[in-house]
C-alpha cells in the first residue's frame, strides 16, 4: 500500500467535488504537489502513481530534486513557489520550468537575462500580497500592472497569471473573501493579456475556497506529503 498514491486519489476526489458543487470543470484546477522537505521517494511514488508537476520552496533542494529525476523522467514540470533571493536566480533559471514568486522587477530581469537561450521561456506569475502586511513577500496591489508590463517586454520570460498566499483562516466564507481581491484583478488583467491563464491559489487547509473562487492550480503539500518536518534544514 502507498499512501501517496491514496491520498493523490482522495485530492483529486477533493478537487474534482470542489469543482462540481460550483459548476467548475474540474480539468481548468491543476494539481501542483509541493513536495518541499520532502525526500526523493515520495516524489518518486507520487511519479509512479502518474503525477508530474511538482513545486518547491528553497532553490538548491529543488534544484537537487531536478537533477535527479530528469534521466529518469525527462516529463515533470517543476515549479518554484519560494520567495526568491536575487543572488538564487541564477540556479531557477536554470533549472526551473515555473516560479510562482516573482514580485519585484529585479528578479524579473535576472530570471530572464540567465534563462539559457535553449530552454523555452520560463513560465512566470506574479506573487500578490493580499494581506497588505510588510513582512509578507509579494507586490503589493497597486504595483502590479506595472510590474506585469515590464515582465511582458522580457523575453526570456511568458507571465502566465497571479499567485497569492492568504494568511491562514479556517472558516470558509472567511477564505473566500481573502481569495476575491485577487480574482477581481486577475479577471481585470486576463482581458487584454493572451498568456494570462494561471490563478494559483488554495493549499491543503483552503483549496475548496480556492476552487470556487477560480483557481486553476492549488498547491498542496500537506494533504498529499504529511506534516513537514523542519528540523534538519540546512538552508
Ligand atoms: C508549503 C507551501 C504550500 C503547500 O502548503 P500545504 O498547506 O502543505 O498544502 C503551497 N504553497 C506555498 C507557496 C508553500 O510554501
Amino acid at each position: 500500500m502507498c499512501s501517496i498514491k491514496q491520498n493523490l486519489e482522495q485530492v483529486t476526489r477533493q478537487i474534482d467535488n470542489a469543482a462540481q458543487k460550483c459548476g467548475r470543470d474540474a480539468a481548468g484546477v491543476q494539481l501542483l504537489a509541493v513536495s518541499k522537505t520532502k525526500p526523493i521517494e515520495a516524489i518518486a511514488h507520487a511519479t509512479a502513481a502518474g503525477h508530474r508537476q511538482f513545486g518547491e520552496n528553497y532553490v538548491q533542494e529543488g534544484v537537487d530534486k531536478i537533477l535527479h529525476f530528469r534521466p529518469l523522467h525527462s516529463d515533470l514540470e517543476w515549479h518554484f513557489i519560494g520567495p526568491i533571493q536575487s543572488n538564487k536566480t541564477r540556479l531557477i533559471a536554470e533549472h526551473f520550468d515555473w516560479v510562482h514568486s516573482v514580485d519585484r522587477s529585479k528578479v524579473a530581469r535576472r530570471l530572464s537575462e540567465q534563462r539559457p537561450d535553449d530552454m523555452p521561456p520560463l513560465q512566470v506569475l506574479i506573487q500578490i500580497n493580499t494581506s497588505g502586511e510588510a513582512s509578507k513577500s509579494g507586490t503589493d496591489f497597486e504595483e502590479v500592472k506595472a510590474l506585469a508590463d515590464e515582465i511582458d517586454q522580457l523575453p526570456h520570460l511568458t507571465l502566465r497569471g497571479l499567485m497569492c498566499i492568504p494568511q491562514p483562516e479556517s472558516d470558509h466564507d472567511a477564505q473566500m473573501v481573502a481569495f476575491a481581491p485577487l480574482v477581481a484583478l486577475f479577471e481585470e488583467m486576463k482581458a487584454t493579456r493572451p498568456h494570462f491563464d494561471t490563478l494559483s491559489m488554495g493549499m491543503s487547509g483552503d483549496m475548496d475556497a480556492a476552487i470556487a473562487s477560480g483557481s486553476t492550480m492549488v498547491r498542496i503539500g500537506t494533504a498529499l506529503f504529511g506534516a513537514r518536518d523542519y528540523s534538519n534544514r540546512g538552508e
